[in-house]
C-alpha cells in the first residue's frame, strides 16, 4: 500500500469532467471521476468536482426546482464521500432531454461545441476563484475532450499567469473536433484559433488544445500512453503526444472497490468472499439463468459481456463465436447498448439459442453486477482499450477476464499460461491477436481450463479476487504528479 501523505494543508484540486458516478455515467470516465476524490483524500489532496448541470443531475426537490444560481451543489463534501460536487447550471446547454452527448434520437446534440465550451469556461472561472466563497484552486484536472477547453479558458482568464493543469485522456478516439467556422462557439478570442491552441488542420479540436497546452497530460494506462505516441493508435495526434516527452504520463485506472465488492453487493442473491466464491457464484448463476429463462445448469461455463456496443469493443468478434460456444456447451449472457447493428446481431443470436444465450439491450448497474458474479469468464476483446474497467471488476468478482493484448488490458491482467500457472500468478487469458483466430484460441483455452483443470481455474479465480485492483497505487501517482507542479 502507498505511503500516506503527511502534509497538513491539503492540496486543492478542481476536477472537471462531463460524467461522474453516481450522478451521471455513460462509461468508465464516470467511474474514475467518481472514485478519485476519496482515493486522493488519503494522500492529502482535497478534490472538488464540477460536472455539467444536466437535467438528470439537477436536484428534484421543489425548493431547488428553479435551479437558481450558476453553481448547484450536488454533494457537500463530507469526510468519507465524493468531496464537494458542483453542477454548472447552464439551462440552455444542459437542461434538456436526451443523454449527455446525444439526443433522444441518438444524434449528437448539434451544439455540443458551445455546450461543453461554456461548461469549460464556467469551470475555469471556478478554478480561478471567481465564484461564491470558493477561493482559487491549486491545480485543475480536466478529463477528456468535453473538459479540455478549460485549459484555454483558464489561460485567457488569468492572462497567462500559470495555474497548473493536468489533462487526462480516457479515450483518444473522441476528440471534440468541429468545423473551423464554429470557433466562436468556444467563447475565446480569435487569436486562440491558432496552431498553438485549438486549430487542427483547419478544424477546431478541443482535445488537441489540452494535449498541447496542459502542464501535464496523463493517459489511463502506461501501455496506452505509449501506444498513442504511434500512428496506429494516435488518431492523428501521435506526433503532438510524442512531443510532450516526459510530460505525458501513464497512470492506470483503479476500481472503486466499495462499489464493486462481492462481500456486500446488494445486487447479488448471495454475497461472497474468495473463500465462499464457489457458493456465491453458483447462486448468482442460478439467479441469472432463471431471470433469462436459460437452461438451469451449474456445470455449464457461462461467458459474460457488459459493454458499450461499438467497433472498439470487438463485439462483432464475439457475435461470430456464439454458435461455437453454444455448440461446445457454454452459455453467453450479454448486457450492452450502443450501435444498433451490433445490437441486432446479438439479439438474433439470443433468438437462435433461447435457452443458452441472453441479450439485454440497455444499461443496468444491478444486472451488470449480477453478470459479473454469475460469469465464469468475462469477454473484453477490444480493438483498442485505454484502460478498461470490466477486466478489473471481473477479477474482483471471480470471473476470469478474456482480454486483448493491448492498452490497459495488458497492464492489469496476467495471462494464465503454463509458466504463470506454475508461479501461481495468472489472473486471466490474453488473446494473441485481436481477430477471429485470436479470440477462438483464447476461448479454447478458457474451455480447456474450465472443463479439464479445475485446480488451475480455481487458482486463477483466487489470484484475480486477491489482486490489488483498487486505487491505492494510482492515487499516489496522481498526488505525486500534482505536487510536482507546485
Ligand atoms: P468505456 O469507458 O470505454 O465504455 P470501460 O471498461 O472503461 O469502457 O468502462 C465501462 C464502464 O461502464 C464499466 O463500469 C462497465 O461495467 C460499465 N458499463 C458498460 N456498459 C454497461 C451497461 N450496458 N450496463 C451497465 N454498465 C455498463
Amino acid at each position: 500500500m502507498a505511503k500516506r501523505e503527511t502534509s497538513k494543508t491539503p492540496l486543492r484540486v478542481l476536477s472537471v469532467a462531463s460524467e461522474m458516478y453516481p450522478f451521471v455515467k455513460t462509461g468508465g470516465l464516470a467511474d474514475v471521476v467518481g472514485a478519485l476524490p476519496a482515493a486522493l483524500r488519503q494522500h492529502g489532496v482535497e478534490v472538488t468536482t464540477i460536472i455539467p448541470g444536466y437535467r438528470a443531475v439537477l436536484p428534484k426537490t421543489k425548493a431547488a426546482s428553479k435551479h437558481q444560481g450558476d453553481l448547484i451543489t450536488l454533494a457537500q463534501g463530507d469526510a468519507g464521500g465524493s468531496g464537494l460536487v458542483l453542477a454548472a447550471n447552464v439551462p440552455a446547454a444542459f437542461d434538456r432531454a436526451g443523454g449527455p452527448y446525444i439526443d433522444e434520437n441518438g444524434f449528437d446534440h448539434p451544439d455540443n461545441l458551445s455546450r461543453f465550451s461554456t461548461f469549460a469556461q464556467r469551470a475555469a472561472e471556478v478554478a480561478a476563484g471567481l465564484y461564491r466563497d470558493l477561493s482559487a484552486f491549486d491545480i485543475v484536472h480536466a478529463h477528456d475532450w468535453q473538459a479540455a477547453a478549460v485549459v484555454g479558458h483558464l489561460h485567457h482568464i488569468l492572462k497567462g499567469r500559470p495555474l497548473p493543469t493536468v489533462f487526462t485522456i480516457h479515450n483518444l478516439a473522441f476528440q471534440g473536433r468541429f468545423g473551423g467556422e464554429c470557433f466562436q462557439d468556444v467563447g475565446l478570442p480569435a487569436s486562440y484559433f491558432d496552431r498553438d491552441w485549438f486549430e487542427f488542420y483547419g478544424d477546431v479540436s478541443l482535445l488537441k488544445s489540452a494535449v498541447l497546452r496542459a502542464t501535464k497530460v496523463t493517459a489511463v494506462s502506461e501501455t496506452y500512453a505509449a501506444e498513442i505516441c504511434g500512428p496506429a493508435q494516435g488518431f492523428g495526434l501521435n506526433e503532438l503526444l510524442a512531443g510532450r516527452g516526459a510530460d505525458l504520463v501513464g497512470l492506470v485506472n483503479g476500481l472503486d472497490t466499495a462499489v464493486w465488492d462481492p462481500e456486500t453487493d446488494p445486487a447479488l442473491p448471495l454475497t461472497y468472499t474468495s473463500r465462499t466464491a464457489a457458493k456465491g457464484k453458483a447462486a448468482a448463476k442460478a439467479a441469472l439463468q432463471s431471470q433469462f429463462s436459460l437452461e438451469t445448469s451449474a456445470e455449464k461455463p457461462l461467458f459474460g459481456l457488459v459493454s458499450r456496443l461499438s467497433d472498439q469493443k470487438g463485439i462483432d468478434l464475439i457475435a461470430a463465436q456464439i454458435d461455437g460456444l453454444v455448440f461446445r456447451g457454454a452459455q453467453v449472457v450479454i448486457l450492452g447498448s450502443g450501435d444498433p447493428g451490433l445490437a441486432a446481431s446479438l439479439a438474433a443470436k439470443a433468438r437462435q439459442h433461447p435457452t443458452q444465450v441472453a441479450f439485454t439491450e440497455g444499461y443496468s448497474e444491478a444486472l451488470s453486477h449480477l453478470i459479473h458474479a454469475a460469469a465464469d469468464f468475462l469477454l473484453v476483446p477490444s480493438r483498442f482499450e485505454p484502460c478498461g474497467l470490466t477486466q478489473l471488476s471481473a477479477q474482483r468478482y471471480g470471473a476470469v477476464p478474456i482480454v486483448s493484448p493491448l492498452g490497459g488490458l495488458v497492464d492489469t491482467v496476467i495471462d494464465a499460461n503454463p509458466a504463470a500457472l506454475r508461479a501461481e500468478v495468472g489472473t486471466g487469458i490474453i488473446l494473441r491477436s485481436v481477430d477471429p483466430e485470436g479470440l477462438g484460441t483464447a476461448l479454447n483455452r478458457a474451455l480447456a481450463l474450465y472443463n479439464h483443470d479445475p485446480e488451475a481455474i480455481a487458482q486463477v479465480i483466487e489470484n484475480g479476487m486477491s489482486a490489488d485492483v483498487g486505487w491505492h497505487a494510482s492515487a499516489a501517482g496522481y498526488a505525486a504528479l500534482y505536487r510536482s507542479l507546485l
